[in-house]
């Protein structure tokens, strides 16, 4: 019998980072996970490309442009952030052109219009926005190229808000900002903020809101995870929490964590609540999940939620559905 096929959105992949600055694989080559290598010399990964997301049954990826470089091996804003940001939502645009089985997703009527199994779209997503402390330039000028998704910060604090590993907070700077995302009813992500700023956010912003790209305290305390207050807020706000399979959020990379972190998160929240958020293309580390090291993989994790008790209603929910109702409905 033929396995059915799950169709998924993925809530965050770094697929321009990895083509562009971490490995510089070609996305229309079928690459292995190790293929790539980094000038830098820290282990990256290679887990997405057009293949491989066919292969794992993807529906929707947020791809996420997060401008950093590379300057002897560390994570460094670049000094024009907004032109780094640009050749990544460039190098996406530029998918679209190449081939068109590959859709720029800004509305639910252009993702309900995919033909699953046969088209893929990607919803574009900012992750990082060091550029808006230049008051002259707008967040509308990334919504008018398709821009539907965003978050402040990546680790560090910048101009806005504070990172997951800094002590920043939300600036007037970063305040101003989210009053313009409202305006525009953008995604917001709440992840890599830190605790403080979190907590600030979350009490201004008034978008579809989601954790794109997390685990949780349960598992492991990390700035990366979320606390049950956490996760109760996000709720209250009919957000969604992403799962992600990077391996400093768990503390080995046996499957059962990854099914412990499910379950409490099933008791704590309710399925409508969760989402998965990969993380493929950004894990910068070894120790990956045997079972989803790469997208091609997707389908072992409908296996592994079937396995700690979630009926196949739910696994949809997990897959596709609740992205679907809380995020890409309520765009515009
Ligand atoms: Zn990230």
């Amino acid at each position: 019998m033929e396995k059915k096929i799950i169709p998924f959105i993925d809530l965050h992949q770094d697929i321009a980072d990895n083509c562009l600055i971490l490995t510089g694989k070609d996305f229309f080559v079928r690459n292995s996970l190790h293929a790539g290598s980094n000038e830098a010399g820290f282990p990256v990964n290679n887990q997405s490309d057009i293949f491989r997301l066919f292969e794992g049954g993807a529906k929707l990826i947020f791809g996420a442009s997060c401008p950093f470089t590379l300057e002897k091996g560390q994570i460094v804003i670049p000094k024009d952030p907004f032109s780094t940001l640009k050749e990544q939502l460039d190098f996406y645009l530029n998918l679209f052109e190449r081939d068109r089985r590959l859709k720029l997703i800004t509305s639910l009527n252009e993702y309900e219009s995919l033909k699953t199994g046969e088209e893929i779209g990607i919803l574009l997503h900012v992750e990082g926005a060091d550029f808006l402390a230049d008051k002259s330039r707008s967040i509308k000028e990334l919504y008018d190229i398709g821009v539907r998704s965003i978050g402040l910060t990546h680790n560090e604090k910048n101009a806005l808000a504070g990172g997951a590993k800094s002590d920043g907070e939300l600036t007037a700077i970063g305040h101003q900002r989210l009053e313009e995302i409202n305006h525009l009813n953008m995604i917001f992500d709440l992840a890599h903020l830190n605790e403080k700023s979190f907590w600030q956010v979350i009490k201004i912003i008034d978008t579809p809101v989601m954790c794109s790209h997390c685990g949780i305290d349960f598992i492991k305390k990390d700035s990366r995870n979320l606390s049950e207050e956490q996760l109760k807020a996000i709720c209250q706000k009919d957000g969604l929490v992403g799962i992600a399979f990077t391996p400093s959020f768990y503390n080995s990379n046996l499957v059962e964590e990854l099914i412990s972190s499910f379950r409490y998160l099933r008791k704590k929240i309710g399925t409508e609540h969760l989402a998965i958020g990969s993380d493929f293309d950004g894990i910068i580390s070894p120790k990956l999940f045997p079972e989803l090291s790469e997208v091609s993989q997707m389908q072992n994790l409908s296996q592994i939620l079937k396995k700690s008790g979630f009926n196949s209603n739910q696994i949809e929910q997990v897959f596709y559905r609740n992205a679907k109702e809380r995020l890409i409905k309520k765009l515009n």
